[in-house]
């Protein structure tokens, strides 16, 4: 894979720059499709802004008020396909909405977009809609503040825990399907010749070697670095437009421990101090909390959470929920990531179309470039089948038709499967139940993969922390078979162990011993790891606050 002498020397039907969940699912369905594909990601694949979301897929209720239907409609039929495409890692998930008399949005009006949302999601497999009276709410949700409390409506989207590991697996099954999938490569120079990009330098993050693809009217190039798309078109050594096309927005969450009242299912509220929408979340057993939406135009390397927005989202939590009495230090830890949206005139950033635009570049006299605005996590497989068709129509060849409605993801497998009843017979015995449905809950039908190591291996059965259900054996199949190169990767985007406890600190050190003895690293590799590894927390986790704190 890595081998970049060979790269040089072969060409492509298509190069896709960025492996977020873009460009992840381009490539995938372009391999499916029969294009031969590269895709380089400059940092891990996942680690742009598919690392930083509420983790829904959804069709948007909020964008009804914008009268987006296409978009509600395009989201919901999604979300479908994911629900049956990987059921292992998206699952249906209730939201409640509290509808208060003095919320901007009135009762009459939630209902209206309730009905519409069923309307449009008409194929669903998940209920309809309900609205609940003020005593059922208080019923079911008892800490919710009932001053000024109307009533709620209940609905289903639906939740993708492990937002990281979709991506995973689109760049996974890419990769069976034959395309070549870089990660810490970066794209550094676009090359024109004759009205096409026609060589793409590259430079390996790891080593430092640099590289060229070629590229030519035979090549479709693929800009999917989300809110980096125009600092990719500024790489060219011949300008290829002037204004920007991305007006990125910050969102921040915060994820804070159960507290008292949190409810055990999903809650959609509207803030009081401005309006919008925003999510309370369970999640890994704790609660997700966000957004906001700021626009930005800062270093899209180093984007964190503000202590402002932190105290917005706890000062509204405490006002939905009074007995949360949340407060700064009640934050566990903090993420923020940058919408690629469309660079516009609109003043408020909620006001900003969540669709997406391919742009073709052919405009601005270059043939063989479409740069990918916008694009949710929700309809990155949409935006595949979109995304090939146009590229096969540029290159003059006929469209095939798409595999990825229907096709599963590598690791799709539901609860009832007989293959996962044979997983828990055959290893029973030597990992705990509780374990072995955990890695199913993460790595789907190839849990057996990994649970098959603990055979080769019996020290890989270990718990890496005690009191945690990640076992060694996942931090060598990360390395082995899921492309990981850095603790960051295998604690951030393999697994989400840096998100269970104390950042992931304690588990490192049983990490890098297993590293170390299972897959070949140096003690020296481990230490400068695990270096780079703390920045990595202090520059993206770890609150301002939370950090003068520590190092006062
Ligand atoms: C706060 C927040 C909440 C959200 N919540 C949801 C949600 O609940 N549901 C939903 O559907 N969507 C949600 N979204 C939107 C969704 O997360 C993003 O739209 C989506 O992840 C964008 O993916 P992408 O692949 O286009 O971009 P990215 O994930 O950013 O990927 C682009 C990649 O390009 C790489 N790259 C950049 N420059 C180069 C280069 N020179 N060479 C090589 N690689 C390069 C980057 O490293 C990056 O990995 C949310 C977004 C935010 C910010």
């Amino acid at each position: 894979m890595r081998s970049f002498p060979e790269i040089q020397n072969q060409s492509y039907d298509l190069i896709v720059i960025g492996g977020g969940i873009n460009g992840a699912g381009i490539a995938r369905d372009a391999a499916l499709r029969g294009l031969k594909t590269i895709l380089i990601e400059k940092g891990d694949f996942a680690s742009g802004t598919t690392s930083c979301p509420s983790r829904l897929i959804h069709g948007g209720l909020r964008y009804l008020e914008y009268f987006e239907f296409n978009l509600v409609r395009e989201s919901l039929r999604e979300r479908e396909i994911l629900l049956h495409t990987a059921p292992h890692l998206v699952r249906p998930l209730q939201l409640s909405v509290p509808i208060y008399s003095d919320n901007s949005r009135p009762y009459r009006l939630i209902q209206t977009g309730m009905i519409l949302y069923d309307l449009l999601s008409f194929d669903k497999s998940v209920p309809n809609h309900r609205m609940l009276s003020f005593a059922e709410v208080r019923q079911l949700f008892r800490a919710l503040n009932p001053k000024a409390l109307k009533g709620a409506a209940q609905y289903y989207d639906a939740q993708v825990v492990y937002a990281e590991r979709l991506c995973l697996e689109n760049i996974l099954s890419a990769q069976d399907a034959g395309a070549t999938v870089l990660n810490y490569v970066q794209v550094t120079d676009l090359r024109q010749s004759q009205g096409h990009i026609s060589d793409i330098i590259c430079k390996d993050q790891l080593t430092g070697e640099e590289f060229k693809i070629s590229a030519g009217e035979q090549t479709v190039v693929a800009n999917t670095a989300g809110p980096w798309v125009d600092h990719v078109l500024k790489s060219s050594d011949q300008p290829i437009r002037k204004k920007r096309l991305i007006g990125g927005t910050k969102g921040s969450h915060i994820i804070v421990p159960a507290f008292p009242g949190a409810p055990d299912t999903a809650l959609y509220v509207e803030a009081a101090s401005d309006n919008r929408p925003f999510f309370i979340i369970p999640w890994l057993d704790r609660y997700l909390i966000g957004t906001t939406d700021i626009p930005f135009t800062g270093d899209l390397d180093r984007v964190k959470a503000e202590d402002q927005e932190i105290e917005y989202l706890i000062t509204e939590t405490n006002r939905t929920i009074p007995t949360a009495c949340l407060t700064l230090e009640s934050v566990l830890y903090t993420y923020s990531g940058v919408r690629p949206l469309p660079s516009t005139d609109e003043k408020s950033p909620a006001g900003i179309t969540r669709k997406h635009i391919l742009h073709d570049h052919a405009s601005e006299g270059v043939a063989n470039l479409i740069s990918l605005i916008g694009g949710k996590l929700t309809t990155y497989r949409q935006v595949g089948e979109e995304y090939v068709d146009a590229a096969y129509r540029k290159l003059g060849r006929a469209v095939p038709s798409c595999h990825t409605r229907k096709k599963a993801l590598p690791g799709a497998i539901d609860q009832t499967d007989s293959a996962r009843a044979e997983v828990v017979a055959q290893y029973q015995s030597r990992v705990p139940l509780a374990v072995i449905d955990y890695l199913f809950s993460l790595y789907g039908a190839k849990a057996s993969e990994v649970l098959a190591l603990t055979e080769q291996f019996s020290d890989l059965g270990e718990s890496i922390v005690p009191h945690q259900l990640d076992i060694k054996a996942q931090v060598v199949y990360a390395v082995d078979s899921e492309l990981a190169h850095t603790l960051v990767d295998i604690c951030c985007r393999r697994t989400l162990i840096a998100m269970q406890g104390n950042y992931g600190f304690d588990a490192l050190s049983a990490i890098t011993e297993t590293l170390v003895k299972h897959c070949g690293w140096s003690q020296e590799r481990s230490d400068l790891q695990l270096a780079a590894y703390r920045t990595h927390i202090q520059t993206h986790y770890q609150p301002d606050y939370a950090l003068a704190a520590a190092q006062a």
